[in-house]
């Protein structure tokens, strides 16, 4: 009767034969829900044509829904204590490869090329460690991977923050970041009960899609990420009073206002009222002003 690894029963039966311990320090809270992966592959837009990574596959239970929907599913491990486990719970499948790796030190576009030389579409599926949500997802975009989506089990406040629109408390420099490459939307909140253990936390299920090139044009990335962050540096400060702070030893306050007058931004607003276009605008007119 329990055909899958995701369920409560069969999780703690594998649990309890190979005797393993949850580390807490690498983000282990397994889905006990085949209804919320179904969700998760259906949400992805997971076919039998398409190839699928997944970070950080527990015991399998994510990747053995993956492997039932998917051409082929690569999953990289980093606790080499699941790597034997994994083995043994996706045993019968046949287009599972399981890597032993941490997903920010990997070489991402070389396994792309290695084992998915001909897809045609590919998609990273996760239910990620919440510690490290942040750092993974920007390493995926700023590597400018070969793939369509990215869907993600993730902490629900951070999901509102990565899809949030302007004028709102969650709006800030991730939000851009996230903007800048992708198009970012929450699919769906997900109850605590349906992890092993239970996190303290309430998850959301976040999808990227890929944008093939940015929304705005900025004449250069890492200055335009440095201005957004510090238009939200002090969020309760003005968008001048922020700038001012920030180029202090590069521009008087007079060039700053005269820029904002320029470009038509009054330096009074809220940085978290600014678009991405204005925020675009900005950098690109203070980085002018500098050369
Ligand atoms: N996919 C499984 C599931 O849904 O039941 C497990 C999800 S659990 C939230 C996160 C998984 O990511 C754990 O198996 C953990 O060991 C692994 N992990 C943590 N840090 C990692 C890293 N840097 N690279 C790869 N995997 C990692």
């Amino acid at each position: 009767s329990e055909k899958y690894i995701a369920t409560p029963t069969k999780t703690k039966d594998i649990l309890k034969k190979f005797n393993f311990s949850f580390k807490k320090s690498l983000g282990q809270n397994f889905l006990v829900d085949v209804n919320i992966l179904d969700n998760i592959i259906h949400h992805a837009g997971i076919d039998k044509t398409t190839g699928v990574i997944e970070i950080g596959p527990g015991i399998g239970a994510l990747t053995e829904q993956l492997a039932r929907h998917a051409e082929h599913v690569v999953a990289l491990e980093i606790d080499k204590r699941l790597v034997p486990i994994l083995e043994d719970t996706l045993e019968a499948y046949e287009n599972i490869d399981i890597l032993l790796e941490d997903v920010l030190k990997a070489d991402l576009h070389q396994i792309i090329q290695q084992y998915f030389p001909k897809q045609k579409e590919i998609h990273i599926v996760a239910n990620l460690p919440y510690y490290i949500t942040t750092p993974i997802l920007m390493k995926l975009l700023r590597e400018n991977l070969p793939i369509t989506s990215i869907t993600v089990m993730i902490q629900k406040e951070v999901a509102e923050r990565m899809a949030a629109k302007p004028k709102t408390k969650s709006y800030g420099s991730l939000t851009i970041a996230m903007q800048y490459y992708t198009d970012a939307e929450i699919m769906m909140h997900v109850p605590k009960t349906v992890f092993i253990p239970q996190p303290n936390i309430e998850s959301s299920i976040l999808k990227l899609t890929k944008r093939s090139k940015p929304p705005v044009d900025v004449k250069d990335e890492d200055f335009f990420f440095e201005i957004v962050k510090a238009s939200f540096a002090q969020r309760r400060k003005t968008l001048r009073n922020n700038l001012n702070r920030f180029l202090k030893d590069s521009m008087s306050k007079e060039e700053i206002k005269h820029i904002l007058d320029e470009i038509g931004i009054d330096g009074s607003r809220r940085g978290e009222t600014l678009t991405i276009e204005e925020f675009a605008n900005l950098a690109n007119a203070i980085l002018e002003k500098s050369l």
